[in-house]
């Protein structure tokens, strides 16, 4: 944990919307869509270019989590959006995964 990550804080101690396995869920501040949740990983990987720093089951896990998490809110269409690097749009450096349900307002980033 990186106390200087704004994800790294959110992860420990945000208003969560699902957490499991290393993994949390949260609305997003500034929502693009009616429905927008941010999938947190409790590592912290800067962009999504260093996808290979997590191990495998790990991953697969991650993706499983976004799946879950679009189903649990209610959600069967949807878009996952992640933003990798300023030039795409990416904020926050610490790896996460935008979904984005229902009535949209433009990407996120
Ligand atoms: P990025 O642009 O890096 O892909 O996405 C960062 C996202 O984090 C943005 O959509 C922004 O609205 C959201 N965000 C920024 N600060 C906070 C915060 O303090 N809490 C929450 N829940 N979301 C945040
Ligand atoms: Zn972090």
């Amino acid at each position: 944990m990186s106390s200087d990550c704004l994800f790294c804080r959110l992860y420990a101690e945000g208003e969560h919307v699902r957490k499991a396995d290393g993994f949390v869920a949260v609305k997003d501040i500034n929502p693009r869509a009616e429905t927008h949740l941010l999938v947190i990983p409790e590592r912290h990987v800067e962009t999504f270019r260093d996808v290979d720093e997590f191990p495998g089951d790990e991953a697969k896990r991650m993706l499983e989590f976004v799946a879950d998490t679009a189903r649990e809110v209610g959600l069967e269409d949807y878009r996952v959006v992640v933003n990798v690097g300023p030039g795409g749009g990416q904020t926050i450096f610490h790896l996460h995964w935008h979904i984005l349900g229902g009535q949209m307002r433009g990407l996120p980033g």
